[in-house]
């Protein structure tokens, strides 16, 4: 499908929760969030039901993300769910990977084909300082675990203030060099003031090519992430919301001051 400016629409992320075990200090106060209620977030019939129209659509690529994902209970069981419909080219998710080590295996033989994992730092103090959780040796077992069970591909996505020629920046490449991964950088985005960049490694931020539309954790089907325009799946049904969604994409981003990290999957 193509919205209004020509682009090809062929990716879909869906956030399956707004939880998570992690507190990264650019996306989650440190209290927490008043987190939605179980009977706000869509159940995995209703995401699999609207991937279904997705893919009737056009969408070929879908990512799971948060939150963190592997705290929504029952997520292989939607792994297996999505990976049954007929298609899919490239099923993945972005992941902290702190519970990856009790999970690799189990969402591999569900179908899940690619991991994004989000890591920061290498330095277990800068590490627990940024995501104020001592987590970094899960990480790297969870991360060890899903390199033997043979992802098709699996990437680490590292934020960064300003760019790849920071100090744990660079630990993070020598890290994924080390263990043949590839890696990304992306700058720290500000959805409230509409701060953002090209992904560094990625094509994410590139308003001109466009590709994605995202389904939030309570079952808005969003055309951008820095816009404020959302279409409930309850209210209008998966394909009606997906038509709205695609035809008032914007051109570009702007801001948002509705979404947040956590609840639309950045
Ligand atoms: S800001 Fe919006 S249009 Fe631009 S790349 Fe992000 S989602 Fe796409």
């Amino acid at each position: 499908m193509k919205d209004s400016f020509g682009r090809n629409i062929t990716y879909l992320r869906i956030s399956v929760t707004d939880r998570c075990n992690l507190r990264c200090t650019y996306c989650m106060p440190e209290e927490g969030i008043d987190e939605l209620q179980h009977s706000d977030l869509l159940t995995f019939e209703e995401i699999a039901d609207f991937v279904k129209c997705a893919v009737s659509k056009g969408i070929t690529k879908v990512r799971l993300t948060g939150g963190e994902p592997l705290v929504r209970k029952g997520i292989v069981g939607l792994v297996s769910m999505i990976s049954e419909v007929e298609g899919i080219e490239d099923l993945s998710m972005t992941t902290n990977a702190v519970l990856l080590k009790q999970f690799a295996v189990p969402l591999r033989e569900a179908g899940l084909q690619r991991l994004n994992i989000s890591l920061d730092s290498v330095d277990r103090g800068n590490y627990a300082r940024i995501t104020r959780r001592d987590s970094l040796p899960a990480v790297f077992e969870g991360i060890d675990e899903a390199i033997a069970c043979g992802y098709d591909r699996i990437k680490l996505n590292c934020v960064v203030e300003r760019d790849r020629n920071e100090p744990d920046a660079f630990g993070v490449a020598a890290y994924a060099k080390k263990k043949g991964l590839d890696v990304r950088f992306i700058r720290t985005m500000n959805l409230d003031t509409g701060e953002f960049w090209v992904v560094d490694g990625g094509i994410g931020g590139d308003c001109s090519i466009c590709n994605r539309i995202r389904l939030s954790a309570r079952g808005d089907v969003l055309p951008c992430l820095f816009s404020d325009i959302g279409f409930s799946v309850r209210e209008l049904g998966s394909c009606e919301a997906i038509r709205r969604a695609v035809d008032s994409k914007p051109k570009k981003g702007t801001l948002s001051r509705t979404h947040e990290f956590y609840n639309v999957g950045g």
